[in-house]
């Protein structure tokens, strides 16, 4: 069993089965969300008949590090990971920060596998955004999306999810740096693997482990209007995005054929119930499509369907990806999008697309800045 997939609880039980103490599951915890060890032999302050115990029952490590990429600017690294079964995930480093604080860099882009981050990189300051998956692939089958497009292979479990935290929060401590924001916007639908995911941010966020702040979380859904509703009512102070991208079932059936099951006004209701149950503003998400979804017009009927609700949108050029013909935005139409967004009262803003060059997060959310 995966050592991540266990609650403290189940930590306690479990040693309290071997004849250990309680606080011995603490240190354990402590090991693995506060000094992010990744062997029992870390753990020098066990037992080592405990330590022997702790690899002979339970793996440390759900993946391989196949790959890595780092985006020419050196500011994107996205990890490809190899789960025992063969199947594979990414996850998404993005660096934001000064220019001042980031020295111009030139990274390599295809380095071999656990290489340092280039050595001016370390020091620079500020947000430090990992975008992790939650499944091997996607059910959900957007048109646009890569990841839509290999299909579905499986849920990730709370310790798979977990462990891509762990290990970017491990390479970021060697550099004195830490994760400062998270979003699930890699490979998968979160709401489709629900309970797993919570656990996850559950996991994450305790107080006594990784300590991970709610509220520095963002979940992006396709709009799973059953699981908004759920979220809703658990109050929870994570961040939710919704993937809109059409103000029309017509067209947005076309590119999220999850609208033939959940039409747009169900989705807004639920955006609705959501901003009653957690006075908390949504994101809608946003790829721009040159031709498709960028004009005033649709513009303006975003706006229509989107007014009186606590809500902005964050559009994002697309990145082209080899399943669908649709091309970006431009720079100029995209302004203009923005413009008649907000001259209709919904605040945007346009997130220019981050490692576009190692096609970060499944070619998908480049640009996704949440605070
Ligand atoms: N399944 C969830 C989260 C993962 S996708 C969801 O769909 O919301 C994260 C975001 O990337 C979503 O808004 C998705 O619509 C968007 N996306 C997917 N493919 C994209 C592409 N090729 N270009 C731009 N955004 C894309
Ligand atoms: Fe799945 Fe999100 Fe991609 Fe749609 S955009 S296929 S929901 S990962």
């Amino acid at each position: 069993m995966l050592i991540y997939d266990i609650d403290l609880h189940s930590l306690t039980d479990l040693l309290n089965q071997w004849n250990e103490p309680a606080y011995r599951a603490k240190q354990i915890w402590q090991g693995l969300y506060q000094h992010f060890y990744d062997s029992p032999k870390q753990f020098t302050n066990l037992p080592k008949s405990l330590r022997e115990k702790l690899a002979e029952n339970l793996t440390f490590s759900p993946f391989k590090v196949k790959t890595y990429i780092d985006s020419s600017d050196g500011y994107t690294r996205k990890t490809l990971f190899e789960l025992p079964d063969k199947n594979l995930i990414e996850a998404v480093l993005m660096r934001y920060g000064d220019p001042a604080d980031n020295p111009q860099i030139t990274a390599p882009r295809f380095v071999s596998a656990n290489a340092p981050l280039s050595a001016n990189l370390r020091g620079a300051k500020n947000r430090r955004t990992l975008c992790i998956s939650t499944q091997a692939g996607c059910a959900m089958g957007c048109v646009f999306c890569a990841t839509g497009q290999m299909g579905f292979k499986r849920h990730l479990s709370s310790g798979e999810i977990i462990a891509q935290v762990m290990y970017y929060a491990r390479m970021l401590k060697a550099e004195n740096q830490v994760v400062t924001n998270i979003v699930l916007m890699g490979m998968g639908e979160p709401f489709h693997n629900y309970d797993n995911t919570m656990a996850a941010i559950d996991r994450l966020n305790d107080p006594d482990g990784y300590n991970f702040g709610a509220r520095r979380f963002t979940i992006s859904t396709v709009g799973l209007v059953p699981q908004i509703r759920r979220f809703a009512d658990e109050k929870r102070q994570v961040n939710l995005a919704i993937s809109l991208h059409a103000a029309d079932d017509e067209s947005r059936v076309s590119m999220l054929p999850i609208n033939k099951k959940y039409k747009i006004g169900e989705v807004i209701d639920a955006c609705h119930y959501y901003v009653a149950q957690t006075h908390r503003r949504i994101t809608f998400e946003w790829a721009l499509i040159n031709g498709v979804n960028d004009t005033p017009e649709v513009a303006q009927k975003l706006a229509a369907r989107l007014k009186g609700l606590l809500c902005h949108v964050n559009a994002i050029p697309l990145n082209p990806t080899l399943g669908y013909s649709g091309q970006a935005t431009s720079r100029e139409r995209a302004a203009v999008f923005k413009e008649s967004l907000e001259q209709a009262g919904i605040p945007c803003t346009i997130r220019m697309r981050r490692g576009i060059d190692i096609q970060a997060g499944c070619g998908q959310l480049a640009g996704a800045v949440y605070s």
